[in-house]
């Protein structure tokens, strides 16, 4: 068995990348404009060290928890909480929650990551989990997962109007923000993620069914992989490249020589 990881030049951030990164390349204006129809207010949240075991050291006993952001009144003050604790990631909960915090509905989401994907090289994901790589993943299995959220997006397309996919820095997500995609019951939500299952699609189906109600903040920094989370057009999908495409790296990484 080949010994791997990660693709070249994927890695896990430092804390002052993570700085650097939140402090001059992370744009705000990007991620208003993302939420520009939500129909509440936004919960942040954030993962200090749970994978990277990176953290400050003040926030040692919480590396590992997710911290939500909340109480904030501009996406200013959220990007000051981003710097005081550093993560290797930021979320947002799909759920939108009224003004006494009730839940009236939840974003739909498709996760498709590349761990997921059964690779001629590296087997399936249970084959990696006994290895201790199920995070890991190659540049095969990238290439599998674009193919694959192609696939699903033109599925998803004879359901719904208004899709959006994201690079995640790892795999891909597609977002649904048609207006009946909010109300959907748990029960009709876990059909869906079954349906498209069958279908053969590697998703995450807690992350459909909406259990898992984070995901990834378009335009954040993926500090597992200092990659840029960024939506992408659908006809972008065909030929983009996680590994070069200049839009998703981090400065920090794209002003060194790495590959
Ligand atoms: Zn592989």
């Amino acid at each position: 068995m080949v010994q791997y990881y990660l693709p070249v030049g994927m890695r896990y951030s430092t804390l002052e990348e993570r700085k650097q990164f939140y402090t001059s390349e992370f744009i705000l204006q990007a991620v208003a404009e993302w939420f520009r129809n939500w129909r509440g207010k936004v919960r942040f949240a954030v993962i200090i060290g749970r994978h990277t075991k990176i953290y400050p050291e003040k926030y040692k006993e919480d590396a590992s928890i997710t911290i939500v952001i909340d109480e904030y009144s501009s996406l200013e003050d959220v990007r000051q909480e981003i710097l005081e604790f550093l993560p290797e990631a930021v979320y947002y909960d799909r759920s939108v929650y009224d003004a006494k915090g009730a839940k009236t509905g939840q974003e739909l989401a498709f996760d498709l990551d590349p761990e997921n994907i059964t690779c001629p090289i590296h087997g399936t994901l249970a084959d990696k989990m006994k290895r201790n790589q199920g995070l890991s993943f190659c540049e095969l299995e990238l290439q599998m997962v674009r193919q694959e959220s192609i696939g699903l997006y033109e599925f998803l397309t004879s359901h719904f109007d208004e899709l959006k996919v994201v690079y995640s820095g790892r795999g891909f997500h597609i977002h649904v923000l048609d207006p009946q995609a909010y109300a959907l019951s748990t029960q009709e939500r876990l059909k869906l993620a079954q349906q498209v299952k069958k279908e053969g699609f590697h998703i995450d189906e807690w992350v459909t069914a909406g259990e898992m109600r984070l995901i990834r903040l378009p335009y954040s920094l993926n500090g597992l992989v200092s990659r840029i989370a960024l939506p992408l057009e659908r006809s972008e999908l065909e030929n983009f490249d996680a590994i070069h495409d200049k839009r998703v790296l981090p400065r920090f990484i794209d002003s060194k020589p790495v590959f």
